[in-house]
């Protein structure tokens, strides 16, 4: 485009001569030239000579000037360009007849550049030629073959020829440039049509999609949002003219979400996470959750170049779970009572010594499954006091091996009922801050699922040992094991894996995630390593004491 530009306006001032100018316009051009020719050779006193000669030429010019006005549009351009250029070579051809020439033959460039622009090389081959027979050859013949006219003369053709020759070539290549920078154009203007219609798609796919998106720049600046995302964070910019991040509340629904806490300050400093909850708008009858995710960008160098946040509206989740957990309290608290009574009255009837021996083997099968049913609604009262974040802890400094052997004692009744060997090998010294009543439960839950999980012949090791700061605990058993999916939901309240369920292993799948609760809240990490048919391995890390008093 810019070549274009530079040829076009290089070539501005031969408009006259170049492009497609009127005939009539030429023509005049030409008349006047030659009329100045005449006029400045009068002034310079320069004589005309025998036969008025140059006087015939501005009057051949005149007449042709004359037709040309006169016969407006008969002829095409070209034609009429041709026949000009050969009638204006003709009157140079008349006009240097006379002995005195002056500067008349230079006006030939004019109609050799005509030719030139009209037909380009073959103009150039025809203005030499034409100069050859309608000025050089009628000049020599008239005025002889000596040196002084041969060298007026003879260069006439050359100089027409070259003249026609250079225009042609500038302006091929000015419209070979042309057509290129044309090109380019159009080639330009289609990919941006494209780019906007891709353009235009991304964001009405960007649009559509329930989640909500965002992307920030390195500057963790604002890049692009989606209307889904939009629609979240105006949940938080109530009327009431509130500072940034106005009504955003932390996953409780009641504690406000400083600044530098909203998920994109803490992606924008580069801040990877999962399910981060949080509550929008001012109204708490009306407040929505949302679950927001958020990974890093990088560019195809590896270097970061921003950050993606995902926004999911779980406000109807959270309620239905809601429902669902004040069910389950409600219905296991009232079972409760009931089941203390039944418990109660079957331990008295079992005391009796003089209770027949069948009656006995029934009222414990009763036993059992009262306390299998207990300990079930025990755990369901549990998890709903983990729902509501608390569970009371009454932390003291224990030996984590003496309460672990002790509970793996009470472990091995049922270990050898299941045909499993139980194991166990403590470590000396593992003195930690804890409740030791939940962190019984949490021994028991491991134990007893190794043994549930382990089939007859099986082994389960169980180990404290003192390592990291810490003490560990681990429960290691040759079991039917757990598979790579399956492990990652395996503290998730309520799941049991597929082989659990297959084999028909009673259980509800709430152990774990309360396991895992009681482990945490004592600052601590519980981990599980699995195979498929091999065995599990189950480790709970506590921090040592002087760490867990800090
Ligand atoms: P429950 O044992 O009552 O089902 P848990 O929460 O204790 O519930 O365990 C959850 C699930 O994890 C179990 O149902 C079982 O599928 C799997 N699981 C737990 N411990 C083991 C183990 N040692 N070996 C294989 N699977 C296990």
């Amino acid at each position: 485009m810019e070549e274009n530009a530079v040829w076009q306006r290089a070539l501005r001032p031969f408009a006259w001569v170049s492009g497609d100018p009127d005939p009539r316009g030429l023509q005049v051009g030409f008349f006047v030239l030659i009329v100045l020719d005449r006029l400045l050779r009068r002034a310079g006193g320069v004589p005309l000579g025998d036969g008025n000669w140059p006087l015939r030429g501005a009057a051949f010019a005149l007449l042709v000037l004359v037709v040309v006005c006169l016969v407006p549009g008969r002829w095409s351009r070209r034609r009429t360009v041709a026949l000009l250029a050969g009638a204006d070579l003709a009157a140079i051809g008349i006009g240097s007849l006379g002995p005195e020439t002056g500067g008349i033959g230079l006006l030939l460039v004019l109609p050799a550049l005509w030719l030139g622009n009209e037909f380009r090389l073959r103009g150039a081959v025809a203005a030499a030629l034409a100069t050859l027979g309608l000025v050089t050859v009628p000049g020599l013949l008239a005025h002889g073959l000596e040196g002084e006219w041969l060298a007026r003369f003879v260069p006439l053709p050359i100089l027409a020829g070259l003249g026609a020759l250079a225009l042609a070539a500038g302006l091929d290549i000015a419209e070979a440039a042309q057509r290129r920078a044309e090109a380019g154009e159009h080639r330009l203007a289609r990919a941006l049509r494209a780019l906007e219609a891709e353009r235009q798609t991304a964001q009405e796919v960007f649009d559509s999609v329930d989640v909500g998106l965002m992307l920030l720049d390195r500057e963790g600046r604002r890049v692009g949002m989606n209307r889904r995302y939009e629609e979240c964070v105006n949940l938080s910019l109530s009327d009431t003219p509130l500072p940034w991040p106005g009504d955003t509340f932390a996953a409780d629904g009641t504690t406000r979400l400083r600044p530098d806490e909203v998920p994109s300050a803490r992606a924008a400093r580069g801040e990877e996470f999962d399910d981060y909850r949080i509550w929008a708008g001012a109204d708490p009858r009306t407040r929505r959750c949302l679950s927001v995710s958020a990974r890093r960008a990088t560019g195809p160098d590896g270097k970061p170049v921003g950050a993606a946040l995902a926004c999911t509206d779980i406000t109807e989740l959270m309620r239905a779970l809601e429902v669902k957990d004040e069910f389950v309290a409600t219905v296991s608290h009232e079972l409760r009572t009931p089941l203390t009574s039944i418990a109660g009255y079957v331990s008295i009837l079992l005391e009796d010594a003089d209770l027949d021996a069948a009656i006995e083997r029934k009222l414990r099968v009763v036993d059992r499954n009262t306390k299998r049913l207990t300990g079930l609604v025990e755990a369901l009262l549990q998890e709903a006091h983990l729902v509501d974040g608390v569970l009371p802890l009454a932390p003291c400094e224990m030996d984590l091996a003496g309460v672990v052997a002790e509970r793996v004692r009470a472990a091995e009744p049922t270990a050898m009922a299941s045909g499993v060997d139980l194991e166990y090998d403590g470590a000396s010294a593992s003195v930690v801050l804890a409740d030791p009543e939940r962190i019984g439960q949490v021994v028991d839950n491991l134990v007893s699922n190794a043994i549930k999980y382990t089939p007859r012949g099986g082994r389960v090791r169980v180990g404290v040992e003192c390592c990291d700061a810490g003490v560990e605990l681990r429960v290691v058993d040759t079991g039917i094991g757990i598979s790579p999916p399956d492990l990652e939901r395996l503290f998730t309240r309520f799941f049991r894996t597929r082989a659990a369920m297959e084999a028909a292993i009673q259980g509800v799948g709430l152990g774990l995630s309360i396991a895992k609760a009681i482990v945490e809240q004592h600052g601590g990490r519980i981990e599980v390593a699995s195979e498929v048919g091999r065995g599990s391995e189950f480790r709970v890390w506590l921090p040592a004491l002087a760490q867990a008093a800090a």
